[in-house]
């Protein structure tokens, strides 16, 4: 289970997401997003960053990925194939992604079970931490999937508002408006919709 990168904005989270997402859950959904960003699209850089083996272990180690990690062109390959599939998920609408999902974890034969390591408390995993890398992001997504559609929440998974953007986040706003990927693509969307209105009048 991937820890999220920075700590989260306490006011970026109101009672109710908290309540409909456990701690896991958001976690897991966050590293999708992350991994879903790393296309040319969606990156800070405008490349792909996932192109070669040394990106992934740095996406991983960011996250403090934790089980089998072999660093190899074959497993990058396979992860990229993961991230192909997640970013068709993330735009599903719920009915759609209930089969999806269960596709995943019908393929990876998903036994959920608790389990506790490094310094998490009891959550789930469904796969076996010696199982491939990408079958791992894959089942992972998938169980935090469950709880969305469980939940109503497809969205809650969203899509940059900017159009030369499309940066995938999970929007935990109280009232699920949030529009963009990030304060870069707010704020450059409001410095062009200010020149543009600059020009109207001039
Ligand atoms: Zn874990
Ligand atoms: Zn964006």
């Amino acid at each position: 289970m991937p820890e999220s990168r920075y700590a989260r904005d306490s006011s970026d989270i109101d009672v109710r997401s908290q309540l409909i997402f456990t701690d896991d859950t958001v976690d897991a959904l966050q590293f999708v997003a992350a991994l879903l960003d790393t296309v040319p699209l969606a990156s800070e850089s405008g490349a792909d960053e996932l192109s070669e083996p040394a990106q992934l272990s740095r996406l991983l180690a960011a996250w403090k990925y934790s089980g089998r990690h072999d660093g190899d062109a074959r497993e990058l390959a396979e992860v990229r194939a993961a991230r192909d599939r997640l970013r068709a998920l993330w735009a599903l609408d719920r009915d759609a992604a209930v089969d999806e999902v269960n596709a995943i974890l019908a393929q990876a034969r998903a036994l959920p079970r608790l389990v506790r390591h490094d310094d998490e408390d009891w959550h789930i995993h469904a796969t076996s931490p010696e199982a491939p890398l990408a079958e791992r992001i894959l089942v992972e997504a998938a169980m935090a999937f469950v709880d969305v559609i469980r939940a109503d929440a497809t969205e809650r998974l969203r899509t940059c508002a900017a159009d030369d953007c499309e940066g995938s986040f999970l929007d935990l706003s109280k009232n699920a408006s949030r529009l963009y990927c990030s304060a870069r693509c707010g704020n450059r969307v409001a410095a062009r919709a200010h020149r543009a209105r600059a020009a109207d009048a001039g």
